[in-house]
């Protein structure tokens, strides 16, 4: 459309430049005047015309004082014919000046080919691109109905296998009976068994989802159709839908195959949940998925994958027998996996004889496969850019605090005042998670402003457990507010560096009351519906399932327990106050201490 527009506009400038241009050729410089032929005799013989200028049948005159005039001749009569027959004597013309215009073919070029074939062309030149544009835009609004699935087919780009994705064992052993179908329908089909025609992959971003998909299409060596279920989503009602059918058409010409819709979500939404809104597009698309899943026998080598990362917001149609009735979930990454898949990608990447993988692996719980990826990316550049031929551990461990809180900012200039605040405040931290015996001990404190962080205390647990006893999530409580005691035991006031602790330690606070019934007062139960699955790791929408009065008396309790905690904070910053000075003196002098070093401090 905007190609349009300025074809268009190029093309008006032209034609007013040729417009303008043709004008000022036809511009008279000066009106001359018509007169009669007896007149210009007179003219001649009183001596008063300078020159003459004959062009074919018209004469143009031009007097001594300047005054221009014309007349007409006869077709066959020559100007000297005219001065004979008025006896004109030739003394008189010898003083005029007497111009010829020869009679030229340019004359045509001038008088037709200028003004009415040039316009002509201009003017067919503009239907015609004008015409090229609509036509391209309608082709265009043809293709929109084409499906933009991306094709692997077996041979392309380098085959993923499950070798390539590590941990997740249940996801792949279910799949790896869909491999097998895929490399031999008819063993299956022989004995009427029916293989699942959807499946679904379920599990938070980065957690291998994508990967796997591909792994399924690179194991059974079968064509690939990926798409994104964003990508159907388009401005026109209908052309989701129609991509959909294109979709699967191209799929069917292509079996066996798999074709994997990733991001399901972004179409699979419940159908009026008023979440996202009633997208009338969006349905149609979902529909018609529905629709093709329905239209094809289950054993023709078709098989449907998913991924989406919001299970809790999927429509129920789409979970029905027959269509996604095969889940599979794929878990964060604990220990093991993170080793293995740490090593996957450290492949290629040349690494120093001591590094430890494992050792690495327990210090990033709660990295997705996504994450440790990134991970030993970070690493080998940061080895390059330090002109290093492998990568040590320094490296490694420098990136996870980079992949966990954004790059770190040393250009940012603080005061000296403001440092000192962040010291002893990461010194609280560190302080109050050291004295409390069930707090995840200190691996590293430091006054580096990193991402969003003015300073950061790093702790972890020594080993990767799956349940958190009340006294931990306490103990932790309370060594988040031990920056904000710090402050205010030091200074006498608050910064606003401890909002987003006491963001955290509310949102703590809140869980231990409310989800996991760690509060006498209000007894085992939960509150509050929360639409999520326990993967996902992050609240969705809450339900209130409890009256007002309950309401407050949640509310009452959280903050007992902020405070309590808080009281807790303090007592051990005001105790061990001498620590907490000799804590943020090395901090101030070299910003960043490392376990070691930070024990040092207590003996
Ligand atoms: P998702 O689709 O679940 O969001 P992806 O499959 O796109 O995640 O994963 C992103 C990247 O993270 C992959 O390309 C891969 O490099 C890495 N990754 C994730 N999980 C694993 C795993 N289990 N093993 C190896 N690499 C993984
Ligand atoms: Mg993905
Ligand atoms: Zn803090």
């Amino acid at each position: 459309m905007k190609n349009i527009i300025i074809n268009f506009l190029v093309l008006l400038i032209l034609f007013l430049i040729m417009a303008g241009f043709f004008s000022l050729f036809n511009l008279p410089t000066e009106k001359a005047k018509e007169i009669g032929i007896t007149e210009f005799i007179s003219y001649l013989k009183n001596k008063e015309i300078k020159e003459i200028f004959v062009e074919e049948n018209k004469i143009n005159l031009i007097t001594k004082e300047g005054k221009k005039f014309f007349f007409f001749k006869e077709e066959k009569e020559t100007l000297q014919n005219l001065l004979n027959y008025y006896n004109v004597p030739p003394e008189i013309t010898e003083e005029v000046s007497i111009f010829v215009k020869p009679v030229a073919k340019q004359n045509i070029f001038l008088q037709v080919i200028v003004p009415v074939i040039l316009p002509l062309l201009l003017i067919i030149g503009f239907i015609y691109l004008f015409t090229r544009q609509l036509r391209g835009g309608a082709q265009e609004a043809f293709r929109f109905g084409e499906s933009k699935a991306r094709e692997i087919r077996p041979g392309e780009k380098p085959r993923v296998t499950f070798k390539d994705v590590a941990g997740v064992k249940e996801a792949k052993e279910e799949l790896k009976e869909i491999v097998e179908f895929l490399k031999n329908p008819k063993k299956f089909t022989a004995l009427g068994a029916k293989i699942p025609k959807g499946v679904l992959l379920l599990g938070m971003p980065g957690t291998g989802k994508t990967l796997l998909a591909r792994a399924v299409a690179g194991e059974a060596n079968v064509p690939f159709f990926h798409i994104s279920g964003s990508e159907f989503v388009e401005m026109f009602v209908g052309v989701g839908a129609s991509r959909v059918r294109d979709l699967f058409q191209r799929a069917k010409k292509n079996l066996p195959c798999i074709v994997f819709i990733d991001e399901l979500d972004a179409v699979g939404r419940m159908r009026g949940a008023g979440l996202g809104g009633g997208h009338d597009e969006r349905e149609q698309t979902l529909n018609q998925i529905l629709v093709e899943m329905d239209g094809f026998e289950p054993n023709i080598g078709l098989v449907v994958m998913a991924a989406s990362n919001r299970p809790d917001i999927l429509d129920p149609a789409l979970l029905r027998p027959g269509r996604f009735d095969r889940r599979i979930i794929l878990d964060m990454p604990d220990v093991k996996d993170r080793e293995e898949i740490l090593k996957i990608h450290s492949r290629g990447k040349p690494l120093a004889k001591n590094v430890s993988l494992r050792k690495i692996a327990e210090r990033t719980p709660g990295f997705s496969g996504a994450d440790l990826a990134n991970l030993m990316n970070e690493a080998a550049i940061l080895a390059a850019r330090r002109g290093k031929s492998k990568i040590y551990e320094k490296e490694i461990l420098e990136s996870i605090e980079k992949v966990l809180l954004g790059p770190e900012r040393k250009s940012h200039i603080l005061s000296e005042k403001e440092r000192k605040v962040i010291a002893y405040h990461e010194a609280g931290h560190a302080l109050v998670a050291h004295f409390l015996p069930h707090c995840d001990p200190v691996q590293k404190v430091s006054i580096i402003p990193r991402g969003l962080a003015a300073g950061y205390t790093i702790k972890m647990p020594e080993k990767e457990r799956y349940l958190k006893f009340k006294s931990e999530f306490l103990d932790n409580l309370t060594s988040t507010l031990g920056g904000y005691a710090a402050e205010e035991e030091i200074f006498g006031e608050i910064t606003t560096g401890a909002a987003n602790d006491l963001k955290l330690a509310t949102e703590m606070a809140k869980k231990l009351v409310t989800e996991f019934g760690m509060s006498e007062v209000l007894g085992p139960r939960t509150f509050g519906e929360r639409h999520e699955l326990i993967f996902l790791g992050r609240e969705i929408a809450e339900q209130r399932d409890y009256s007002e009065k309950t309401a407050e008396f949640i509310d009452q309790e959280i903050s007992k327990f902020i405070n309590s905690c808080y009281q807790k904070a303090k007592e051990i910053i005001k105790s061990k106050r001498e620590y907490l000075e000799k804590i943020a003196q090395k901090l101030l002098e070299k910003e960043t201490l490392e376990r070691d070093e930070f024990l040092k401090i207590f003996n």
